[in-house]
């Protein structure tokens, strides 16, 4: 926590707004909206996942539809597809980005249209809090008129040519989930790029309620909406972010210094000077095999040493829940999975910590 989370939510309940109204909810939306610029409209939610839920409401996608996916991320990223009852067509990454192929989406498309159907949306990913090839995903979109959800969960504060991630989509969302570069215990939220697409969001996730002097619905709603406790310690956390993205990308200095003197190991980094990470974890993936370690190996080295890693996301089309699924692409992700590991990335790693890690590393290469 930063420090000021708790006055917020004592505020919450000084006034007694403890509920999904009040001033926080409403601060920490505007304060978003500040922040990310470019228009952006933003309604908090109870997390991502519903966040990507909604998005796929607000663009009609329903039973039957296709909806286009980046096979590597987190499964979040795609079970609301499945909550539409509509059918994921998966894409691979390229290597520079990690994230969505061009060429293989645009063969995903290609697939769809002679199947009949266009797509009712692109899902596509900042993993990692790498951005995404934007500019050629966005042209892709624009040509065949298919709309944007951009999930960058884990990319709060990173940017593509100067513009924050959240600002790409035509829907955009960010989690905050425990997990994430700040959190508000657990929530989310959905960026429109106008406030009627702002307003449907907030009536699909207060039950889509109408505004009548009784209760009176014509469609299905949620209930999605954030808690103005959580929002409490969102705003909180947010008068911290800009020291917690300096601190990760600290960690991925030290791990730039740390990796220079490994062949076989390489860390996962910005392609140019377009793109700025938030570094929300730190990557590597081991190349060649000099000296014979694998990711399970090295995990293990690891863990014998208290020191947690973890793999990276193990692609969706791989996954016994999507494997019956489409997929187009030549299994770049698959790879990247078979030989990447995540490093302690947080923003509380001291130099003991870091330390540790250099120990491990050293004893690997005698
Ligand atoms: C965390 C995450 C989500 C889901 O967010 P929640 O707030 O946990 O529901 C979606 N997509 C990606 C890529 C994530 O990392």
């Amino acid at each position: 926590m930063g420090g000021s989370e708790l006055k917020y939510i004592q505020d919450a309940f000084d006034t007694n707004w403890i509920s999904q109204y009040g001033l926080n909810i409403n601060e920490f939306e505007n304060q978003l909206e500040k922040y990310l610029g470019n228009n952006s409209f933003v309604t908090a939610l109870s997390s991502g996942t519903a966040a990507i839920h909604l998005a796929l409401r607000m663009l009609n996608v329903q039973e039957d539809d296709f909806v286009i996916c980046q096979s590597f991320t987190f499964v979040a990223s795609v079970n609301p597809v499945l909550y539409q009852k509509a059918i994921p067509i998966f894409v691979d990454s390229e290597t520079s980005t990690w994230n969505m192929c061009p060429n293989a989406l645009e063969d995903a498309i290609k697939y769809c249209l002679q199947k009949g159907k266009k797509p009712k949306a692109i899902i596509v990913i900042s993993l990692y809090g790498m951005p995404f090839m934007v500019d050629e995903i966005l042209e892709i979109s624009k040509k065949y008129e298919i709309p944007i959800i951009e999930d960058s969960a884990e990319a709060l504060g990173s940017k593509y040519k100067n513009k924050l991630c959240g600002t790409f989509g035509d829907l955009s969302v960010i989690s905050f989930n425990g997990n994430k570069i700040i959190t508000t215990s657990g929530g989310g939220i959905l960026i429109s790029r106008n406030q009627s697409d702002k307003n449907r969001a907030l009536y699909l996730a207060t039950q889509a309620k109408e505004n009548r002097d009784y209760y009176h619905h014509s469609e299905v709603g949620y209930n999605y909406r954030m808690s103005n406790i959580s929002a409490g310690i969102g705003r909180g956390q947010l008068e911290v972010l800009e020291n917690r993205i300096m601190k990760r990308r600290e960690n991925h200095e030290f791990y730039q210094r740390v990796f220079q003197n490994y062949e076989e190991i390489e860390l996962f980094e910005e392609p140019n000077d377009d793109f700025f990470s938030n570094y929300w974890l730190n990557t590597i993936t081991i190349e060649g095999n000099n000296f014979n370690i694998t990711k399970e190996k090295l995990k293990e080295k690891f863990s014998k040493n208290n020191i947690e890693t973890r793999y990276l996301w193990k692609p969706m089309h791989l996954q016994p829940l999507y494997k019956d699924y489409k997929f187009f692409g030549a299994d770049v992700c698959g790879t990247l999975f078979g030989s990447g590991l995540c490093l302690p990335s947080g923003t509380n790693l001291t130099d003991e910590c870091k330390d540790r890690i250099v120990n491990v590393l050293i004893k690997i290469k005698k």
